[in-house]
């Protein structure tokens, strides 16, 4: 069986040598302390469960779905966007429910991107958008995310002529694996920056309910000029401990929505009829839970904090999103001492270089890890220190 070329040159799995490394150590019997994953621990809240068990059992939810969503869906995301943000939006032409944000992630790309055609990428960044871009045909070129300048991008940086090819570009704050923020101001520089060269933004927002200390994320579309240039991902998969029940949506340029629809229609038949009228339960329901989780996250990020800084680690608490971005001592290769770490004390954490080249000297720990979990894995982080 030949496998067809965009298939040979997806990347080699970065984290293949850990994943090895973890298998080995369970089945010798360690009891290893993952803090590689991002899913939410927390349950979904319960209303939002019954509305999916009500959903299921009413037939009118059996068929096919649309692939553009229910319109009660789509005004669910506007009314929701309304009161979070103060943005209205037509909800038929400037919305789009998407299978989770992976998905519209995964399919944007092929609306904009040629073959040979450029699309600038944050690194370090969620794989996602190179693979997405790399698959439609053209060539991710990154943009260096370094602490120095907050894991912002340097847009004057990115030389002219790669600017002139670049079709689309990928942001993504609160980020991952960075947890860095942006305010509205860099966003109006990310909206002069594709105007200037006609290239569409789409700014991925999975992480922007989960703020700790009072910091409220703003919304790409806030920045003026945003709805000429492109548009947002988000999802409830973080928000609302929903990553297993696939949904979330694209709002903004109603050119770009109509052309993701459009790829969308001809590759999916949407999301579950029972799912959407979940996630409306959850976008118009009750919020509480929202706090609670990110009150019970910060508590974790506090205590995770100091017994990274125990072991050696450089970390800023973040202000929102689920990760401790943590630096290593100077010259330490991530994957080695992701390696080193979990040989000697049973505890992964993600080495920076899997999420890109600028990753590097950096490992991400994530905060959905139970607390029992976590209460051991701080005790094993104290006990050890980074050589
Ligand atoms: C978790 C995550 C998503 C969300 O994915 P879904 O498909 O909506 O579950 C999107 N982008 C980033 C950067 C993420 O970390």
């Amino acid at each position: 069986m030949k496998l067809a070329q965009r298939v040979q040159d997806l990347p080699p799995y970065l984290f293949a040598a850990i994943s090895k490394k973890i298998a080995e150590k369970r089945a010798a019997g360690v009891d290893v302390i993952s803090f590689a994953i991002g899913d939410p621990d927390l349950p979904t809240p319960p209303h939002i469960l019954d509305s999916l068990v009500g959903a299921a059992r009413d037939p009118i939810n059996q068929g096919y779905p649309d692939s553009d969503g229910l319109p009660e869906y789509r005004k669910a995301v506007a009314g929701w966007y309304e009161r979070r943000f103060g943005l209205s939006f037509d909800s038929d032409k400037e919305v789009l429910p998407l299978i989770g944000s992976k998905e519209g992630i995964g399919h944007v790309p092929l609306c904009f991107v040629d073959p040979g055609d450029v699309a600038l990428v944050p690194d370090p960044g969620y794989p996602v958008y190179p693979v997405a871009v790399q698959l439609a045909g053209g060539t991710a070129y990154p943009l260096p995310l370094t602490e120095e300048q907050g894991f912002l991008p340097d847009f004057d940086a990115v030389p002219a002529d790669v600017a002139d090819k670049a079709k689309l570009l990928f942001l993504n704050y609160p980020s991952n694996p960075t947890s860095a923020v942006a305010d509205i101001a860099f966003f109006e520089s990310a909206v002069a920056f594709a105007k200037k060269h006609d290239i569409v933004v789409v700014h991925d927002m999975a992480y922007s309910e989960i703020a700790y200390d009072e910091y409220v994320p703003p919304s790409f579309l806030e920045a003026s000029g945003a709805r000429d240039v492109g548009i947002e991902v988000h999802s409830l998969s973080k928000s609302y401990n929903m990553t297993g029940w696939r949904i979330g949506m694209a709002a903004g340029n109603a050119d770009c929505i109509n052309a993701l629809g459009r790829v969308k229609s001809n590759l999916d038949s949407g999301i579950p009829n029972a799912i959407q009228r979940m996630a409306i339960t959850a976008l118009e329901g009750p919020q509480e839970s929202i706090r609670e989780a990110t009150a019970i996250y910060q508590r974790r990020r506090d205590t995770l904090v100091e017994a990274v800084r125990s072991a050696g680690l450089e970390v800023t608490p973040p202000k929102a999103s689920l990760y401790l971005w943590c630096r290593l001592p100077d010259g330490t290769s991530s994957i080695d001492f992701a390696a080193r770490l979990l040989d000697d004390t049973g505890v992964v954490v993600t080495p920076g270089v899997g999420y890109g080249e600028h990753g590097e000297g950096y490992v991400r720990l994530s905060l959905t890890i139970p607390d029992d979990r976590l209460k051991e894995g701080i005790e094993r982080l104290k006990e050890w220190r980074a050589g």
